[in-house]
């Protein structure tokens, strides 16, 4: 790709420039480089894909649920057995290591498969004759339109947890991914365009800020799933609920792990490092607090700076294990909080400055680093980094450990470790977190269990994919029905009581 290339957006069924003139660079962040640049809708342009869904709808909602169900299971079908070309869009967009990359479509599969269910997970309930010759049952129908946000951490995952769901269920979706790493986006939506999807059910349109109001606000827009950093959920709840749509925003998260005096302390430190520095941190699951029970720090400590050391960061291409950040700007936010670790009294056990990268030293690098003593006051603990940055607090007890998770403003995810199944059982209980892990550093449920934190993790009520996706993405009618039977006839002006 030469830096003269444009990424359109998708409507209709086709690539499309739209009218603004508005574009941002796209780099490949291994190695700095701008790798081309990518559309910036105006509201007029999102107006557009809007429209084209509008008017794509009745059809595909009044195809068959086996006519819809073919579609699905033609994707499905192209997706797997072409993933390493999306895997490889990742990691020149996002930086992630090809593993990584193959991982999160992996998990994105399995949604696309979960949605392979609906005719089953979308049938409504029956009650016969629940007065002499009336019965009572409900449908579940599509929305409409319905918009998706996405961040820039998985490009193809988070945009998977909604459109397979939303499209099987017979909408017509929009997707606004992140202008960070856009390509992902247009190259599912081509992939289901080969899969037979009729054209203007699933559009993309690229942009910022302005492309999100306007979809915020468009009244044929009847639903809206976000996901990204917490500031922009609480924002995009408040305004489309406003607005009067159906809002589910996920955002931001810091989750700790407790690690308790009986955990096998090899486990613990390969579920840290994994977890901590997998993705470079860019992870809204990823492990950022280590809560260690004492008297484990020390030894907690050793075992994980010993496999830090081990760990190949570089071009994600060339078998590595940690990729570089996202941007330029993003790696040097996260750098400056190691300066902040040290005036705000931690001690800074690895400092990942100045590592040695399987790459262009122009790439957004930084090394993993740990932090240990952190503060909860301090910022390097309040805030979310979403870097390769693991902090270690001291505890004394669980309940020490428990009582700073249960303070915290996010409730996104948590992991205990432990060999105590009672300890486990209680933690499961008490902790204030709504994805929880006994002995697995990122408890990220399977597709037929719905996603989702608690707190500023999280705005509105329903989670991602799994059930409440099946409940979000259509609206549930009851129907009444009596068939004429002369024995029912006379007035009666009063509220109908079932006999
Ligand atoms: P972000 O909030 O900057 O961007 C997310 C989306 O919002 C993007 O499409 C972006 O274009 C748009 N956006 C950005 N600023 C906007 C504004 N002012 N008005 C309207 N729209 C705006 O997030 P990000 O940096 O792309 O992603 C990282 C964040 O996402 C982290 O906070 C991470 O925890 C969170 N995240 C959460 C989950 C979850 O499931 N809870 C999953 C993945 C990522």
């Amino acid at each position: 790709m030469n830096d003269t290339a444009v990424l359109n957006h998708w409507i209709n069924g086709a690539s499309a420039a739209g009218d603004s003139t508005r574009t941002a660079p796209v780099y490949n962040p291994a190695t700095g480089a701008v790798a081309k640049q990518v559309r910036l809708a105006s509201a007029a342009d999102v107006g557009t894909a809007v429209a084209a869904a509008h008017a794509a709808f009745p059809a595909w909602r009044d195809t068959s649920q086996a006519k819809r169900q073919t579609v699905m299971y033609n994707f499905r079908e192209l997706l797997n057995s072409r993933k390493n070309e999306l895997a490889d869009i990742l990691t020149a967009e996002h930086g992630k290591v090809t593993s990584d990359a193959r991982g999160e479509i992996a998990r994105g599969l399995e949604v696309v498969e979960f949605a392979l269910g609906m005719p089953h997970l979308s049938k409504g309930e029956f009650s016969e004759n629940v007065s002499t010759g009336v019965d009572v049952y409900t449908l579940r129908q599509p929305l409409g339109v319905v918009g998706i946000i996405s961040p820039f951490n998985f490009p193809a995952m988070v945009p998977m947890w909604f459109y397979p769901i939303a499209i099987a269920a017979g909408n017509a979706v929009v997707l606004k991914p992140s202008e960070k790493d856009p390509s992902a986006a247009n190259w599912m939506a081509e992939l289901f365009h080969e899969a037979g999807l009729p054209d203007g059910i699933f559009n993309v349109v690229h942009g910022d800020k302005e492309a999100v109001d306007a979809l915020l606000v468009h009244p044929d827009v009847e639903s809206i799933s976000f996901v990204g950093s917490t500031p922009i959920a609480k924002y995009i709840y408040e305004t489309a609920s406003s607005h009067g749509k159906r809002v589910q925003a996920l955002g931001g998260a810091k989750n700790h792990m407790l690690v308790l005096p009986d955990a096998d302390l090899d486990l613990t430190a390969d579920a840290a490092v994994n977890a901590g520095f997998g993705s470079a941190g860019e992870r809204c699951m990823a492990i950022s607090v280590i809560l260690a029970v004492e008297p484990v720090a020390d030894e907690l400590i050793a075992k994980i700076t010993e496999r830090m050391k081990g760990l190949k960061i570089g071009d994600g291409m060339r078998g590595t294990d940690m990729g570089p950040l996202i941007t330029e700007a993003h790696r040097d936010k996260v750098a400056s909080y190691i300066d902040l670790a040290t005036e705000d009294g931690a001690d800074v056990v690895v400092d990942g400055r100045g590592v040695e990268v399987d790459g262009e030293a122009s790439g957004f690098w930084l090394g993993p680093t740990l932090f240990d003593r952190v503060s909860t006051d301090s910022k390097v603990y309040q805030d979310e980094i979403f870097g390769p940055v693991l902090s270690i607090i001291r505890v004394a007890s669980y309940e020490e450990g428990l009582e700073i998770i249960n303070r915290g403003r996010y409730g996104n995810g948590t992991a205990i470790f432990t060999n105590d199944g009672g300890a486990g059982r209680r933690f499961q209980h008490e902790v204030q977190v709504g994805m929880v892990g006994i002995n697995v550093p990122i408890p990220v449920p399977v597709a037929y269990h719905s996603f989702g934190g608690w707190k500023d993790s999280s705005f509105g009520d329903a989670k991602a994919y799994g059930p409440n996706a099946i409940s979000f993405f259509t609206r549930e009618k009851a129907v009444t029905s009596r068939w004429l039977d002369p024995s029912h006839g006379g007035i009666n002006l009063g509220f109908p009581e079932n006999h």
